[in-house]
């Protein structure tokens, strides 16, 4: 079956003339695509031989929510969506003073195995598609009846894990015929898989990069960061410089605060000599606590602390405002919640 909203308008509209249909009628589809309808008997300006034969030969993806939680405090709202094969992913919408921004996933857990996070703890199950990757933007906009302006691709999975369908995703959901949400208004997170990021560099998104680093030097990185064993820091810092260069877009660096483990002042000196003269952020967040890590986030007195002696070394660094502390925060941990009250199976999924 083909995947009909993971293709780009010029690739459906020559699908559509190779099944020997007219040009025209790819625009008609696209627009009730982008309606959001779900059901190809909707599309009534079609001929009932092509309806026909979108049902036979193609799906629509779609995300259903399967449980929603809204937080009191702040009016964050953090979905569980699911796909056609019963497969959940987490979403989170959020309103910030310049919008309504989404954090969605773009894969069904992770094969990074960070161990702070909810998502590595569960293992890997599968990528998620390009229209797998829309339609959570399309069902939270739908349910809460807003439109979202500010994408953050931070939920659950690595995307440099998932490249080809991620960066079709970018190309698509900034196209006027989709959402139009512009690439200025998406930022990417990555653990740091390097080769990706130069490949990322190549593609020219004018997207805002994020680095989850988490630590001043490998030998703290690799103890909560398997990844930091395949890609040294310094040749991520390499590769950040790099994208600067290419890209003129300044890298985020995401460090969780964790207390006892990345927080003294020696980690924020370091860390500080060895972005100086970069052009970047620090974004600072005290670590969420997931059940069975034994990580507790950093005390506010540490994280001020840390924060100024980036200061002190030119680095801004902002500690991050954590929205919706009430409702699972942190992505991975409604999904587990849901998985370990028998919802989907984890079938080939190895729990840590
Ligand atoms: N895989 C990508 C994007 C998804 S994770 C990445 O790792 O960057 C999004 C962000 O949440 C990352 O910066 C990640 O390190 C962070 N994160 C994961 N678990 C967390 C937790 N328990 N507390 C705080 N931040 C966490
Ligand atoms: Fe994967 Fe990111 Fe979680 Fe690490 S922090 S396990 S890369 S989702």
């Amino acid at each position: 079956m083909t995947d009909i909203k993971s293709m780009t308008a010029d690739e459906l509209r020559q699908w559509v003339t190779d099944n020997g249909f007219p040009a025209f009628r790819a625009a008609q589809i696209s627009d009730w695509l982008r309606k959001g309808v779900t059901d190809f008997e909707e599309m009534r300006n079609l001929p009932v031989q092509l309806r026909t034969f979108l049902k036979s030969f193609c799906y629509i993806s779609v995300a259903t929510i399967e449980k929603k939680q809204v937080s009191r405090y702040d009016k964050t709202v953090k979905y569980l969506f699911s796909f056609h094969d019963g497969e959940c992913v987490e979403s989170v919408l959020m309103s910030y003073h310049h919008g309504m921004s989404i954090c969605i996933s773009t894969q069904v857990g992770c094969k990074m195995g960070c161990t702070f996070c909810a998502t590595g703890k569960s293992g890997f199950s599968r990528n998620l598609t390009a229209s797998e990757m829309l339609a959570q933007i399309e069902a939270a906009q739908r349910d809460a009846g807003v439109r979202i302006a500010n994408v953050v691709l931070m939920g659950m999975g690595e995307p440099l894990d998932n490249f080809d369908n991620v960066t079709r995703f970018l190309r698509l959901v900034s196209s006027p015929q989709s959402l139009g949400i512009g690439m200025r208004h998406i930022t990417l997170s990555t653990c740091g898989i390097v080769p990706k990021i130069y490949e990322l560099a190549g593609q020219r998104f004018p997207i805002n990069l994020a680095v989850s680093l988490h630590a001043p030097n490998d030998v703290i990185r690799s103890r909560t960061m398997p990844i930091a064993k395949a890609y040294p820091m310094e040749q991520l810092l390499q590769a950040c410089r790099d994208y600067f260069q290419t890209t003129g877009r300044r890298v985020t660096f995401e460090y969780s605060l964790i207390s006892g483990v990345n927080d003294s002042d020696a980690c924020a000196r370091e860390l500080g000599q060895r972005l100086r003269g970069m052009s970047c952020h620090v974004n600072l967040i005290p670590v969420n606590t997931v059940e069975g890590t034994g990580y507790r986030k950093s005390n506010v007195q540490r994280q001020q602390s840390f924060a100024d002696i980036l200061a002190a070394n030119g680095i801004t660094a902002t500690v991050r405002r954590t929205l919706g502390s009430d409702i699972d925060a942190s992505c991975g941990q409604l999904r587990r919640k849901h998985l370990s009250k028998g919802g989907q199976s984890l079938g080939s999924i190895q729990q840590k």
